[in-house]
């Protein structure tokens, strides 16, 4: 089944943050009549709210405090709102299921129980942004994306299934589409196949989108945040950062995964699978434009963007036994996958290995490196850790065949200690691993040198 020029419309946790905010977005969505679905994150700073309780270490005072500031952000929407009490009692039973299962995860936390209390924050911006369409005369439905949006079991970091997805939206989804009422459901929530509750992993909500527009076959993905379409690096960090009207699948995934927030890095994939281009835009100031993120676009610099990604770790193996052995890279590689780390980026040497692993985008934040998984590489080399570093990735396209890249990359970093550095294994990154102190500086360094002349 087909919906014609059917898009899909993604707002963020800023974007349903407030009453001001929804309402900002409610009229982005209707201004256009091809919207006939809508994705919303949590009202802002909730989920972080909800993480925290998850985590099983609050006390009762502490979990009524942030009981009650999760009532207090929902308590502005419903006042501007005029179905005051039915909408006041789904967000009250919304906060004792929390309360109760906060009680559960005081006595032991686990990844399930975290989502299990986490999904309850798109449920409750879902549910009010639905009233708001309604109340303003709009058609509209509520809907519980875990019906559709399949996973496998890894909780707070779920794996889609995108074939039982497909089917399942064709089925459930598509024909609650062909009619005039705009369907609203939430991002980052989902659920395996006994119907548990699992997430897709933090700001996962923008890959719930892509995911619904690959299975629904959509025209287009729009992605509707707090600043105007992807710029050439995080505006809020380098004051000078310009917007990009136009980005290659290949660029923004590459800025996604570098750590550009305003993508999820698994967002691309869906829209790539079936050509589906994206729009990036503010929903408080529609009118500034956005990015369009497309197959291929006119211009291919070769330097496009700059990304910054906090809290790298390295590591560092080294081994004498390493010389003129095969084997050993399978071996630490073999550890890394069975602790299920993923590893950004590799450098070796004739004796040594140096690897970056990044702190993921695991629901609940833990992701701290395993002792278990240290001690197994201990058992057969020398191993080094070291924390706050910060990586700095430029992105652009062709960068490992043209003349002077490396020259002009090196000297826009010439002033900060480089700890590692990556060039080569992809013609669109060339990585710098740095001091997280020195992080915000290196970056607005690179970004002037390269981007801004
Ligand atoms: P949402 O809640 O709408 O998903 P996010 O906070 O996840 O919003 O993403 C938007 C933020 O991404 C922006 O406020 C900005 O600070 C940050 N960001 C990082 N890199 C970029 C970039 N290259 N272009 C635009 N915004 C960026
Ligand atoms: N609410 C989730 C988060 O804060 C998902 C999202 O906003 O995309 O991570
Ligand atoms: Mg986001």
């Amino acid at each position: 089944m087909v919906v014609k020029d059917l898009d899909i419309a993604k707002f963020g946790g800023t974007s349903v943050g407030n009453l001001a905010a929804m309402q900002s977005s409610f009229k982005v969505a209707v201004s256009n009549p091809n919207t006939k679905l809508v994705v919303v994150s949590a009202c802002s700073g909730v989920t972080n709210i909800l993480v925290e309780l998850a985590s099983g270490s609050c006390n009762g005072a502490k979990t009524e405090e942030l009981i009650n500031r999760l009532r207090g952000i929902h308590a502005e929407i419903i006042a501007g709102l005029k179905n005051q009490s039915e909408l006041t009692a789904y967000i009250e039973e919304r906060l004792s299921e929390i309360r109760n299962l906060c009680v559960e995860a005081g006595m032991s936390r686990s990844d399930a129980l975290t989502d299990r209390i986490v999904c309850h924050g798109e449920l409750m911006s879902s549910y009010l942004f639905t009233e708001l369409f309604k109340e303003n005369g709009v058609k509209a439905r509520w809907f519980d994306v875990r019906q559709v949006m399949r996973t496998d079991s890894s909780f707070g970091c779920a794996t889609p299934l995108v074939e039982v997805i497909y089917s399942l939206v064709q089925e459930k989804l598509m024909p609650l589409l062909t009619g005039d009422e705009i369907v609203i459901t939430q991002g980052f929530i989902s659920s395996n196949s006994e119907g548990q509750t699992t997430t897709l992993g933090r700001g996962g909500s923008d890959y719930t989108a892509a995911l619904l527009g690959e299975a629904c076959n959509a025209a287009t993905i729009s992605i509707w945040t707090d600043v105007p379409g992807v710029y050439t690096t995080d505006p809020r960090l380098v004051p000078h950062a310009q917007p990009i009207s136009e980005l290659t699948y290949l660029e923004a995934a590459e800025m996604a995964t570098f750590g550009a927030k305003i993508l999820h890095p698994s967002t691309l994939l869906p829209a790539v699978r079936r050509g589906i281009p994206v729009y990036v835009g503010s929903s408080r100031e529609p009118e500034l434009g956005g990015t369009w993120v497309r197959p291929a676009t006119e211009s291919h610099p070769p330097f496009r963007a700059v990304a910054l990604r906090r809290h790298q770790t390295l590591i560092v193996l080294s081994s004498p036994k390493m010389v003129g052995v095969s084997g050993f890279l399978a071996q630490v590689f073999g550890i890394f996958a069975k602790y299920r780390r993923s590893v950004d980026l590799v450098s070796t040497s004739e004796v040594s290995i140096a690897v970056t692993l990044d702190a993921g985008t695991q629901t609940s934040g833990q992701s701290s490196i395993s002792e278990d998984m240290l001690e197994e590489l201990r058992s057969f080399c020398h191993v080094k850790v070291e924390h706050s570093l910060s990586l700095v990735a430029i992105i652009g396209n062709d960068m490992s065949s043209l003349p002077g890249i490396a020259t002009k990359a090196f000297d826009s970093i010439s002033s900060f200690p480089v700890r590692m550095i990556c060039y080569g294994a992809s013609s669109h990154n060339l990585c710098f691993l740095v001091n997280e102190q020195d992080d915000v500086a290196a970056l607005q360094e690179v970004h002037r040198h390269l981007l801004e002349s």
